[in-house]
């Protein structure tokens, strides 16, 4: 059985193999192929992953026809799919609810396609989700990218030339990035408040040391995964005016909330910008999926009425060999999971409670996300 890893496209510091992680393939008898070069991103040079018992491969092309599962990180081009063997298996982040064209190439070509993103909330499905692996390290990334750009120091110091006050962070949005932001900024000092639309929320809010901010926005729910519902504009409206003042005394606002599958909501007006001291910092998190804050650029870094707007769409590269060390072994745990050791087969059964969340091509028929 043999795995395929290409290497990532140019803009991407991430690698979806680590040699660690090629042993651990390596000692459930799986022949790893990597792209010549796939780890000099993370100084990790071809011999470290020849050492760890993988093949280099100078031509893409003709891996992507003789290997069994080709695993990568970011969505792939359009055009390599018709390199693809027929049933084999790709696995990688493919951004579904927005590929239509991709998952029908799949279904053409007869693989099975699995979406990193659909990976179910299931207590069994916990070490293959990539969503939260890389979540967390991006909510710690976009406190440290914060703490830097800030003219101004996060901890409380008492000093003989008088006492600095720590800094004021705000984070809206207690997901899984916005709970290690939390606990990033509380690590460092500052003073931290947060909101969430989700009520649920406000006890992990608390435990890490940090306020919790009540808006009454009437009744919420979450789904069935935990992941939040959409708000009305009304409800929108309330949670605006109840987060302003905050806005207005923070040094450091990071927004991360988001809505699965959907776009993410407006919620940092340009009036709420406009109430913060010059030289404040806002990192919008959720700017690749249409921004919670107004005027935020994606991949991009705006001064608003002197307030820093950073709009990194990819801060886990920040912390690249973490990030990719994390995600490979999500790889391997998702192959592992269904790996059939005697018959050595990927046992894809489509009833099964996590391939049935995440399996969005098979048998040459594509599957809509949206009836997950
Ligand atoms: P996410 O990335 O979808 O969204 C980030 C946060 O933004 C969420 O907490 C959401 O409630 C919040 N949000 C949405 N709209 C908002 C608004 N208008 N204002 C303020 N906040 C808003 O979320 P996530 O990181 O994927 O986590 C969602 C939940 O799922 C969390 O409770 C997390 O702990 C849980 N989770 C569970 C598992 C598991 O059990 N296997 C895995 C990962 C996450």
């Amino acid at each position: 059985m043999k795995i395929f890893f290409p290497k990532e496209p140019d803009n991407e510091l991430r690698t979806p193999i680590v040699p660690l992680v090629v042993q651990k393939f390596r000692s459930l008898e799986f022949d790893i192929l990597v792209e010549e070069g796939i780890g000099e991103t993370v100084s990790l040079n071809d011999d470290a992953y020849l050492k760890a018992g993988a093949k280099i491969i100078k031509n893409r092309v003709e891996a992507f026809s003789t290997a069994d599962i080709v695993c990568r990180l970011n969505v792939p081009n359009i055009e390599e799919t018709q390199h693809l063997k027929h049933n084999s298996i790709h696995i990688s982040f493919l951004d579904p609810f927005n590929q239509k064209e991709l998952i029908d190439a799949f279904a053409k070509q007869s693989v099975t396609a699995i979406s990193m993103e659909m990976v179910p909330r299931v207590t069994r499905a916990q070490k293959m989700d990539a969503l939260s692996s890389q979540a967390s390290l991006a909510g710690y990334s976009a406190v440290i990218e914060a703490a830097e750009k800030l003219n101004k120091v996060f901890p409380m110091m008492m000093t003989p030339a008088g006492t600095i006050s720590p800094a004021k962070v705000f984070v809206v949005g207690v997901g899984v990035a916005g709970l290690q932001a939390i606990a990033t900024a509380k690590r460092l000092g500052a003073r931290v408040e947060a909101f969430d639309t989700r009520p649920t929320v406000e006890e992990q809010v608390l435990s890490l040391g940090a306020k919790f901010v009540k808006i009454d926005i009437g009744q919420l729910e979450e789904t069935e995964q935990g992941y939040a519902k959409e708000l009305n504009a009304e409800q929108l409206e309330l949670q605006r005016q109840g987060m302003i003042k905050v806005c207005g005394y923070s040094d450091v606002i990071i927004t991360t909330a988001q809505v699965f599958g959907k776009k993410a909501p407006l919620i940092i007006t340009q009036d709420m910008i406009d109430a913060m001291q010059p030289g404040s910092v806002i990192i919008d998190m959720a700017v690749s999926t249409g921004g919670n804050v107004e005027g935020s650029v994606a991949g991009k870094t705006v001064i608003s009425n002197g307030v820093i707007i950073i709009g990194n769409e990819n801060l886990p590269a920040s912390v690249a060999t973490h990030a990719s060390q994390v995600y490979a072994n999500n790889l391997y745990n998702m192959i592992e999971e269904f790996w059939d050791k005697e018959n050595k087969i990927m046992n894809i059964d489509i009833n099964d409670e996590i391939l049935s969340g995440c399996v969005i091509s098979h048998s040459g028929e594509s599957i809509d996300p949206l009836s997950k």
